[in-house]
Formats: C-alpha cells, structure tokens, sequence
C-alpha cells in the first residue's frame, strides 16, 4: 500500500518505519527542514517498548536508553527533599530515559533515503480521501496518517477540531551539559504551585524538568534564573542541574491539552496519530508513549485487515485507552500543581499514606500496552 504520513514527530516517525519495514510505501511530509534538532529529555515506560518491540524498532530505540534509571529511588518529595511517597520499585522499572534528539535521530535515519521529505508542508483533503496536498500539488495514497501535532490542521479541516485548553501551568525542561551526581534519587519533588522533576540520561547528564502555575503567555527575561528564584533554595541537588544546563538550552512551553476527547480518531481513509488525536498533559510521561502504541496499532492492523478494516479497528481500539490516559494525566496534574496551602497539605498528607500496592496497580495499568487483534 502506499502511506502518506503527516508530521516527523515520535508518532510519525515510528509510523513511518513500522509500515516501511512491512513493506509499504512511504512518504513523510515534515514542515519543518530540521524537525526534532531540538528538544530535552523524554521518559518512555514498558508500554511504548512494548509498542516499539512488536513492530520491529524496539532494537533501534534499546541502545539510546539504560536500565540504570529504573535502579534509582523514585517518588515524590518535598522541598526539603524528605519524601513523601517512594515509588514501589515494579511500578518505576520499566521507566527509560532518553534524549529527544537521540531519538529522533535514530528513527529517522533508519527510514529508506527519500522518505522523509523536509521542509515540506502537507494538507489533507476535508473528505478524508486519501490525498495530500503539498508544494502545489496533490498526491493519492491508500492511507493517510495525519501526525501533526497539538495543533494539527489535519484535525480542523477533517471537522474533527475541539480546540486546545491551557492546563493552567508552564514548564521548563532542559538537560545539564555535564554529568551531575543524582545520589541514587530522582522523581518528582512537590511545593504548592510547583514542582521539579529529575531524570538521569544513560551518559550521566541529567534531564530535568520545572513546572509553575502562572497565566498562559507569562514571560520572563531569563528563564534559566526564573527558574533559580522559584527552586534555588529546593533540595540538593536542583540549584545545581539548573546551574549546570545552559541558559540557552532551557526550554520553556505553556502546557495545553485538546479541549475535549473527540468522537473520532478516523475520516475516511485519514486517521489522527499521537498529539493529533489526543495531545495530554504531560504528568504521567505517556504523550509519546501513546503516540508510538498508535503508530503500532494501526502497523499491526494492516498486517491482518483490509484498510477499511484496520482504520475502524484502530479508531474503536486507541480512542478509549489514549483518552482514558489523557484524562488521568489531567487529575495528576491539578492535583501536583494545588497551590492553596490546605489544599496542598491535605495532598501531602494523602500521598504519605497511599499504599504503594494502589499506587503500584494504578501505574500498571497505564504502563502495560495489548496488541490490537
Ligand atoms: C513539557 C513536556 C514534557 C513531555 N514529556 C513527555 C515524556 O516524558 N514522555 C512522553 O511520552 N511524552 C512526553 N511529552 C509529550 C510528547 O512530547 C508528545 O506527546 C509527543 O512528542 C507527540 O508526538 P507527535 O509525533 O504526535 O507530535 P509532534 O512531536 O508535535 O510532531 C508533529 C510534527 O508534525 C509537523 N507538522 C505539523 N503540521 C504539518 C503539516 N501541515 N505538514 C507537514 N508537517 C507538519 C511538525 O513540524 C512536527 O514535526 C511531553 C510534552 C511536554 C510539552
């Protein structure tokens, strides 16, 4: 079959390989001329290896990653860095780190030469057939896979838009240039408003992320100290990743999730891959994770049903679980970032009482991925 894929993200790209290595023709249209040069780290949990494994690019993504991450003590602490629940250490096992650059990387250079086109910009047709418009002219396909992001015009103009919602926080990442000594801790540290999280990289270089709650469109001089004034004075040892990464290379991004689930993830012979379909918040670390279990899925479909078939499958497969995981990560996040301090402590409180049996069977069940039939 011939596949026209929208977008070289994560989604797009594991798409794009999966199909390739089943024998289908591909092509990947990516407006941008260097997509995913850019970027922090990325945590990925058994569930996206499992994904990755079953259609053959679980090898590709393995030797970017360690099991060293999953070693360390991971949970939740406060500022003072006590802590405030330990993770069970099965529910944090599967968790890999990885450089989002690495990543992308691998997967794109792993695609035949010519698939991937750069710089170029593609449109779907509003009927869901299977054509794309791009650089003034149209091309038919037998699928179209729209990984376009958030923000995805795919979804408009299939009629399948419910617009995005800010989450009511911002976050920065950014990774240290150097290795920095973790102490056997990382996961997230609670305040009321923020939070921080550390995430070693398998070299030693630490990727670390920043939340706070503030108004959509918040701007600051200078991220990297806005950043210091907020944690400086947070536990060992964040004053030091944050000293330790360059100023330039801090990212920062409003976190925005779509509006509502949408009712469909298919029109046509057109479907809606990754943030596409249903762009989350980022609390749970599984936004790519789902992307990479859609790309499987609709992969592995292919292999045992006719398009028509494979597209009704993936919609009545991936609609539920994304969008059940979607709504979960958007409960942890209101719930890490309370700011009202009753509010705050009586989460606290909670957290240090939560049985880690709960904890553990709540993380499982997002962390574990089934094949599609
Ligand atoms: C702060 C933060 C931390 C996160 N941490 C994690 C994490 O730890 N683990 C995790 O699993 N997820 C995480 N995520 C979520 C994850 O980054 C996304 O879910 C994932 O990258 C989405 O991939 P995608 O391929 O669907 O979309 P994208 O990565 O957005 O790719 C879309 C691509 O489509 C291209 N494009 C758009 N329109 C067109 C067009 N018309 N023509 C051609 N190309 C087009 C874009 O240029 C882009 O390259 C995080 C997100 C944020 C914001």
């Amino acid at each position: 079959m011939r596949i026209g894929i929208i977008g070289a993200g994560i989604g797009g790209l594991v798409a794009a390989l999966a199909l390739q290595r089943d024998g289908h023709g591909v092509t990947v249209f990516e407006r941008q001329q260097r997509p995913g040069a850019i970027g922090a780290g990325l945590s990925l949990f058994g569930n996206a290896f499992t994904a990755l494994d079953a259609v053959g690019v679980g090898e590709l993504v393995a030797p970017l990653t360690s099991k060293d991450v999953a070693m360390l003590a991971a949970g939740q602490r406060r500022p003072s860095g006590r802590w405030l629940v330990r993770m069970p250490p099965d529910a944090s096992a599967s968790l890999r780190v990885l450089h989002r650059a690495d990543l992308h990387d691998a997967l794109s250079s792993a695609l035949r030469s010519g698939t991937l086109r750069p710089a170029s910009e593609a449109t779907v047709a509003t009927d869901g057939s299977p054509t794309l418009m791009a650089a003034g002219s149209s091309e038919s396909f037998d699928l179209v896979i729209a990984a376009d992001g958030i923000r995805s015009d795919a979804r408009r103009s299939l009629g399948l838009d419910p617009g995005v919602r800010y989450a009511g926080y911002t976050a920065w990442r950014g990774v240290t240039r150097t290795a920095v000594n973790v102490h056997g801790e990382a996961g997230e540290t609670w305040g009321r408003g923020r939070r921080f999280g550390v995430a070693p990289l398998p070299d030693g270089r630490v990727y670390w992320f920043a939340t706070q709650t503030l108004p959509p469109g918040t701007e600051f001089e200078d991220e990297r100290q806005a950043i210091l004034d907020r944690f400086g004075d947070w536990h060992d040892p964040i004053g030091e990743l944050v000293e330790a990464t360059d100023p330039s290379a801090v990212l920062r991004h409003d976190i925005h999730e779509l509006a509502r689930p949408l009712a469909s993830f298919v029109r046509g012979r057109t479907i809606l891959l990754g943030d596409a379909a249903h762009a989350m918040t980022p609390d749970l670390g599984q936004g790519a994770g789902q992307a990479i279990e859609d790309a499987a899925s609709i992969a592995l479909l292919l292999r045992r049903h006719k398009v028509d078939d494979a597209v009704r499958i993936y919609d009545r497969v991936r609609r539920p679980r994304s969008q059940a995981i979607a709504r979960r990560s958007r409960t942890a996040g209101r719930i890490a970032q309370f700011s009202a301090p009753l509010a705050a402590h009586l989460r606290d409180t909670a957290l240090t009482l939560a049985p880690a049996r709960i904890v553990g069977s709540a993380v499982h069940r997002v962390q574990t991925w089934t094949p599609p039939q």
